[in-house]
């Protein structure tokens, strides 16, 4: 307003100023004109659609080990074009698949959200619970005959039965808020190889699909449709996975151009029912129960998850008008190739590889459907990864597998000096459910028996330490604490919490040779990236925590944060 009213100062007198005066004016609006139009852009940018990507399992420094064979469009599209957050770590101590998500999703810690780890011990069921699953709730069939697939994830291994539903979620998520501030009328998805991935990140308001290891469709549950949309149907009487019968996982380009090229036959890697440890690993025939386990833990599980995604974009038409629309894809099969075969197996180099050209064909997908320049992509981990015991042994490092049975039988053994026989009712790593009822009957001091049992497993080798996972005790000063207690939940977490020393297994025997889930680095590094209008590139060195996605997510969008949000804006976003 100044401006304009020193110039009609300057032409209603007759004093008109020279031509260089003149032009340094018109230069001066025209500049601070765009500056501030940018300004506002960048504040509420025309976004219809945001892309969230979750990479399960991509530890960080991945993308950096294996960034020079990227190609134009996926992963360096988004480090050239985006805020690269290059120093994200989970701040909880499980780092386990659905904590993650739901952590990304909500923007607050597993003690408020609840989710405290893949599988719990339910103490008034007196059984393990699957984290989504949910009785009431039952998937839609989509065969009228289905074999049961082998399930090797062990933890939905585990659940009791086949409903699922968020709705043991305690906090609200990113799209749940989208749903409330646009009046229900943003599309809001969730979709992955895994259904807790899905599921999750869809919050309550959403829907969500992922792929069934029993035949290769793509399902969901009653507690988000009555049957299912006609374009699912469609996708999935197309069997698109049957087509890899008999078929193998080849590497993409040749082995002499991989860093990890000759750590393919290593003997701590697992062989899936002759899926092999080398390349090409042979896939079973779509008969065989193993099958679509073995395309989930090679690039096809993403290959058919890409597939899957265009069709839903087109169908229920994201992108399309003004309200923004949230979709959220979480890419499962770099997790599943690490539990397997490890995050330092010429398998992992592959899987991230061809993920790299799948995400390009998925962003060049939305651009045409969307636009890139309405598009706001976010992409993360849920977790990192160690690298397995063997192979960290092999470099000269201390590292083992723990036996959940000797765990138990150290802790029992603390317990009888108290005189109680057998004091741990249920041990589901990491954590140690006691037998409350022995304690009382006994009348032992319930505290001292938590502290006697933490510290003699401290001492065991390959613990760094076990602690009360509810109280702080003496162990006040070790900076370790402060992730299990943003890891307890009072009814769903156990009484103690066993962290293993770095690079050291803790899990049960078993095909899974590879894991996650200890507060250490490895496992809490993940990549935190935001790309879209008005973002400028960057990269940025400063701690940073994914709790803060999702209230950075809420503001691109001039929404408040989720409800129980105790995250930070990302603040070079805005910038
Ligand atoms: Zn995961």
């Amino acid at each position: 307003m100044e401006q304009y009213s020193i110039i009609n100062k300057l032409f209603r007198t007759n004093n008109l100023p020279d031509c260089s005066v003149l032009l340094a004016l018109i230069l001066l609006l025209i500049t601070s004109g765009t500056v501030q139009a940018q300004d506002i852009k960048r504040r509420s940018p025309n976004i219809k659609l945001v892309l969230q990507i979750t990479v399960d399992g991509l530890r960080a420094d991945l993308l950096n080990r294996y960034g020079k064979s990227f190609g134009k469009g996926g992963f360096r599209y988004l480090m050239q074009k985006g805020v690269v957050y290059e120093n994200a770590h989970y701040q909880h101590a499980n780092t386990e698949t659905i904590v993650g998500h739901t952590t990304l999703a909500t923007g607050t810690f597993p003690s408020v959200h609840g989710m405290i780890g893949n599988v719990w011990f339910d103490r008034e069921a007196g059984e393990l619970s699957y984290n989504i699953e949910d009785p009431k709730y039952p998937i839609i069939p989509t065969r009228e005959t289905t074999i049961k697939g082998e399930q090797l994830d062990p933890a939905q291994k585990l659940s009791r039965t086949q409903g699922r539903s968020p709705s043991v979620i305690l906090a609200p998520t990113f799209s749940d808020g989208l749903a409330a501030y646009y009046g229900g009328r943003s599309k809001i998805f969730g979709v992955s190889g895994k259904d807790r991935s899905a599921v999750s990140m869809a919050g309550k308001t959403g829907k969500a699909f992922w792929f069934s290891v029993d035949n290769g469709d793509f399902v969901t549950s009653t507690y988000y449709y009555d049957g299912y949309p006609d374009w699912v149907h469609k996708w999935n009487s197309q069997r698109k996975a049957d087509k890899y019968s008999g078929g193998s996982w080849k590497l993409l380009e040749d082995s002499s151009t991989y860093l990890l090229g000759a750590q393919d036959n290593r003997p701590y890697e697992t062989d899936l029912s002759g899926f092999g440890r080398v390349f090409p690993h042979r896939f079973a025939e779509s008969g065989n129960k193993i099958f679509y386990t073995q395309i989930l833990v090679s690039p096809v599980g993403d290959k058919l998850l890409l597939d899957f995604t265009k069709e839903l974009v087109e169908n229920e038409e994201l992108g399309k008008d003004s309200i923004p629309d949230y979709l959220s894809v979480s890419f499962s099969s770099v997790d599943a190739v690490n539990h397997f075969f490890g995050p330092s197996s010429l398998e992992n180099e592959d899987v991230v590889r061809q993920l790299d050209r799948i995400l390009a064909e998925l962003l060049d997908f939305i651009d045409k459907i969307v636009g890139l320049e309405n598009t706001l992509i976010v992409l993360s981990a849920d977790h990192g990864m160690a690298d397995m015991p063997e192979y960290m042994s092999e470099l000269g490092f201390d590292a083992g597998r723990l036996d959940p049975d000797k765990i138990v039988s150290i802790a029992n053994k603390s317990g009888k000096q108290f005189g109680i026989d057998e004091i741990i009712r249920f041990f589901y790593r990491p954590y140690l459910y006691l037998d409350e009822k022995k304690i009382k009957s006994v009348k032992a001091d319930r505290s001292e028996v938590v502290l006697a049992i933490a510290k003699e497993l401290s001492n065991s080798e390959g613990i760094a330490l076990a602690v009360p996972s509810s109280n702080i005790f003496d162990f006040n000063t070790n900076p370790l604490l402060q992730y299990v207690h943003r890891n307890f939940h009072v009814s769903r977490s156990g009484d103690i919490y066993v962290i293993q020393q770095p690079y050291w297994f803790l899990f049960e025997k078993g095909p899974v040779v590879g894991m996650h889930g200890s507060p250490w680095s490895y496992d809490t590094h993940v990549p935190i990236i935001f790309a879209g209008p008005g973002i400028k590139a960057g990269k940025v060195q400063r701690l940073v925590h994914p709790v803060d996605v999702a209230p950075t997510m809420s503001a691109l969008l001039g929404m408040s944060p989720p409800g129980s949000s105790q995250g930070s804006l990302l603040k070079e976003v805005f910038q």
